[in-house]
């Protein structure tokens, strides 16, 4: 028998490196093959650079036949057109077949241009940087657009999955744009499906929100999310941007000169609509050691691979496959192929969270890295945290290395540095830098991308559980609220008050007893002696109600709506923490993006002074500059300090509520479905508001505590047997055993006045009861009208704040440009910052007040 074979479907980013680490990993004891259907592999995330020649095709694609030779992996690049997995065949292209005893599939993804009309480079209108040859395209696109400059249109479409490659275009455009000095002829919109800039796929990752937005900004980008594309004429783009609800808010015409849409993905044709293995869109379904369950053979890698969406947002958004999380897959596969050819299960699974992003600041990116010996002025490691500043983030082109291009960098446990290119052979070496060890090619490249940027893309290889959510957050707040432990107690013992009241109701039967010790001396009565004695008595006695006048009906009424009472409060409680939940994550989201713009307004500040105390000696400037810029430097350190204050507090409340430390918080998501109409809202208030819910069930109480009062007016009669035996009791030997049956009753006659003073206060305390009702009833219609209104204007004061500080930025850099040539007083300069930092913080507590807003609503709709 000969070995087994191993085929591998694909041969990108993934398939070539699940080839080169199974090959590595099986050790002869299996062949291994690569399917390809192109001979030439192409390095994809540098893609955007060949649509603006910063790179040309050829410089990232390698020939992979001599590859392949080399490390002794069979190839062939006639592409597969089936994969009958009940048959393990595969089909290829030419009509041959190879039949495989493993396969591992990655064949990226079938770019979906035609699910919308005029989309694509086949026929369509905008170009793409998916493929290699598309970029090229593009390429020749952008060279005749900057001859005839007009708008651009950047973005990712609805159901796309990858949306780092559209923000990293955007940015390159910008630059491009300005390196040729026409940046100001091109308007740019970057278009995307996904709920708030920064989203990724991921809800976001650290402050990717705060971060790319402000990226955006700087640069002029307007922006339009939860857009679908509905059409693309040749000139024009037809975008719904619609609301949470998933109804069209707007409609835009974006008219265009050049436009790059990333695509949605689905599986490629040849897996596709196989029952067991891939999914409704063609994705490879596996399990966590990267294995299809229906086809154990089977395993998938990269872009192929179905991975649900992160949680439902008002159009369709795709979760990210980066290059570590695709190399990690790689990894686990050969590990696991190499336990089963030795006869074991597998057990060896990807870790999507290679890379850990987080932010601290808009120039900041702290990457979880591991850095090699190297430092330079710009970096300095400790602990394998690697401190990126982002001081080229006034460099429109940066000499950064990419993510995927220094996985030398990288470290993780099952990951050897260096790895995700040393399948490409030396004399491929991209800028002829090739790594001391030997096979691996680093792509050391000029990008355009800042490092807010790197870090939101890096962001894209972590997948969640790096960051709280604000579910996460509120979820935490209820296991941790003492009120909702005391609440539900309530709760507990309201129910316990239900059967205590029935039991009023229901047979009784009760068994007394005595026993003693003594002596008894009947003085010669009926001539008896004295004796000692052990007099006992014992007495069963049986009792049924028979009629008590409504007493237990009532007292059952009152217990019910006492337990309907506990449990709104229950409800109530539970919204109450949701609410200051939300509030305490929007504070600690707020004052710590106040603590970063107050930071850069003091340094803004004190380059302001240093500049005008430079100008003073130098008799340009008088000494009021001085002062001036040294008054404002102390009122932003002063702002700072209270943001700094008000941090320190919003994170103590944040702990206190969630019992969580406020670490790494995603930014703050879109708002719950909201009621369409105000007329919703208040159906639904009034239906279900704790507040309205505990009033109606504390009238419910007093009405049945009216009954039971008045019931005491009437007898009580009930049914009794009872049973006693008596021994030793008056003489010695005395003995005594009797049994009865019979009706017992018992009328109140005369009280005194005290029943009807009962009957009294239970009406009085009824009447109170409605009134409170309905004193509830008009505050929840109060209350949710305002609700409604306040998340309504919330929303409005976001995007009109969000505007404002999109101007003043505006506004700020160009009165920067007019104080350095003398066109403007610098006290215009001072103001202006102080604008826009106030602009910005205003837009970051809108977003806050929105979320509060629209959580307060909802508490008081019951939900
Ligand atoms: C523009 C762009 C930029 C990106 N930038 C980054 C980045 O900076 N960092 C990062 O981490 N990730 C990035 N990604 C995401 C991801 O790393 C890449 O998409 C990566 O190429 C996916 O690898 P893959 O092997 O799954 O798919 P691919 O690289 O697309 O490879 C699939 C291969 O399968 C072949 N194939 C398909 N069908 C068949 C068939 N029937 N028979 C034989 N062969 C077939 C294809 O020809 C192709 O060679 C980017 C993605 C895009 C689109």
């Amino acid at each position: 028998m000969g070995k087994p074979l191993i085929v591998v479907l694909g041969a990108g980013l993934g398939g070539t490196i699940a080839s080169y680490e199974i090959k590595a990993a099986v050790k002869g004891r299996a062949d291994v093959m690569t399917v390809s259907d192109t001979d030439t592999y192409s390095f994809v995330p540098s893609n955007p650079w060949v649509a603006v020649r910063w790179r040309e095709p050829e410089a990232i694609q390698i020939d992979l036949p001599p590859v392949f030779a080399k490390k002794k992996i069979g190839f062939t690049s006639i592409g597969a057109r089936r994969v009958h997995a009940s048959k393990k065949c595969l089909e290829l292209n030419d009509g041959s077949s190879i039949n495989y005893d493993y396969l591992v599939i990655s064949t990226g993804p079938d770019l979906a241009f035609d699910e919308i009309e005029g989309l694509g480079p086949h026929g369509g209108h905008t170009v793409s940087v998916c493929q290699t040859a598309h970029a090229a395209a593009a390429a020749d696109k952008f060279d005749a657009f900057v001859e005839n400059p007009g708008p651009i249109v950047i973005g990712a479409v609805q159901g796309a999955s990858c949306y780092g490659p559209a923000y990293e275009f955007a940015l390159i455009l910008d630059t491009e744009l300005r390196k040729r000095k026409i940046r100001d002829k091109v308007p740019m919109t970057f278009v995307t499906a996904e709920p708030y800039i920064g989203h990724l796929g991921l809800d976001g990752v650290g402050d990717t929100k705060s971060l790319l937005e402000s990226e955006l900004r700087d640069r002029h980008i307007k922006w339009i999310t939860n857009a679908r594309v509905t059409r693309v004429e040749h000139d024009v783009m037809h975008v719904d941007e619609v609301g949470e609800d998933g109804a069209v808010r707007k409609a835009h015409d974006l008219p265009f000169g050049f436009s790059m849409m990333l695509p949605a993905f689905r599986g490629v044709p040849a897996v596709s609509n196989i029952e067991g293995l891939t999914n409704p869109r063609g994705f490879v379904i596996v399990d966590r050691h990267q294995r299809n369950p229906a086809f154990p053979e089977i395993f998938a890698l990269g872009v192929c691979v179905a991975i649900p969406p992160t949680g439902p947002t008002p159009v369709p958004v795709g979760v990210p496959k980066t290059g570590f999380m695709i190399e990690s897959m790689a990894t686990a596969i050969a590990a696991n192929l190499s336990l089963i050819l030795d006869g074991k299960e597998p057990t060896a699974e990807a870790t999507w969270n290679a890379v850990c992003a987080r932010d601290g600041h808009p120039q900041v990116a702290f990457l979880i890295l591991k850095e090699r010996s190297e430092t330079d002025d710009s970096r300095s490691c400790r602990d394998g945290v690697c401190r990126l500043r982002g001081a080229a983030r006034h460099r429109p082109v940066a000499d950064h290395a990419s993510l995927v291009d220094r996985a030398h960098r990288l470290c993780r446990p099952q990951h050897a540095a260096g790895e995700l290119h040393r399948l490409l052979p030396r004399r491929h070496a991209v800028q002829g830098i090739r790594h001391p060890s030997g096979d691996s090619l680093q792509m050391t490249l000029k990008r355009a991308i800042p490092f807010p940027l790197l870090a939101c893309l890096l962001a894209g290889a972590s997948l969640p559980a790096r960051a709280t959510t604000l579910q996460e957050a509120i979820a935490a707040a209820m296991s941790h609220a003492p009120e909702i432990e005391a609440a539900r107690a309530d709760t507990d013992a309201a129910d316990a008050r239900i059967r205590e009241a029935r039991g009023q109701g229901l047979p009784s039967a009760t068994l007394s007893g005595t026993i003693g010790h003594g002596r008894l001396d009947p003085q010669g009565f009926f001539g008896l002696p004295a004796a000692n004695v052990t007099p006992r008595a014992a007495q069963l006695t049986i009792e049924q109600p028979l009629f008590l006048g409504g007493r237990v009906s009532a007292g059952i009424a009152q217990a019910k709506a006492g337990s309907e009472a506990a449990r709104a409060g229950e409800t109530m409680t539970r919204s109450q923490i949701v609410v200051a939940t939300v509030q305490a994550y929007g504070n600690v989201l707020t004052t710590r993006r106040m603590v970063a713009l107050y930071g850069q307004m003091v340094a803004q500040m004190e380059e302001i002074e240093r500049q005008a105390r430079l100008r003073f000696k130098a008799g340009e400037s008088p000494s009021t500059d001085v002062a001036q810029a040294t008054a404002r430097l102390a009122e932003a350190q002063a702002a700072l300090e209270n943001a700094r204050g008000l941090a320190v507090s919003a994170d103590a409340r944040f702990t206190n509520l969630t019992g969580l430390a406020p670490r790494a918080l995603q930014p703050i998501p879109a708002s719950p479905a909201l009621p369409a109409s105000l007329d919703e809202a208040l159906d639904s208030a009034r239906a279900n508001n704790p507040a309205l819910a505990q009033a109606e069930a504390a009238l419910d109480a007093a009405q049945a505590g009216t009954r039971g009062a008045r019931a005491e007016r009437l007898p009580m009669i009930g049914a009794f047997a009872e049973g006693a035996s008596v021994r030793d009791q008056f003489f010695p030997d005395y003995r005594s055993d009797g049994a009865t049956i019979g009706v017992r009753a018992r009328w109140q006659i005369f009280a005194g006045g005290r029943v009807s003073a009962k009957i009294t206060e239970s009406d009085s305390a009824a009447r109170a009861a409605d009134a409170r009702v309905r004193a509830a009833r008009s505050a929840v219609d109060e209350q949710t009208i305002s609700a409604f209104s306040a998340a309504r204007a919330a929303s409005l004061v976001e995007a009109a704040a969000t505007a404002q500080a999109l101007a003043a930025a505006q506004a700020r850099d160009s009165v920067r440009h007019e104080v350095r040539v003398g066109m403007k007083p610098q006290l215009d300069l001072l103001d202006a910052e102080r604008e826009a930092t106030a602009a910005a913080v205003n837009e970051t507590r809108s977003q806050s007040d929105r979320i509060v807003a629209a959580y307060r609503l909802l508490a008081l709709m019951g939900r």
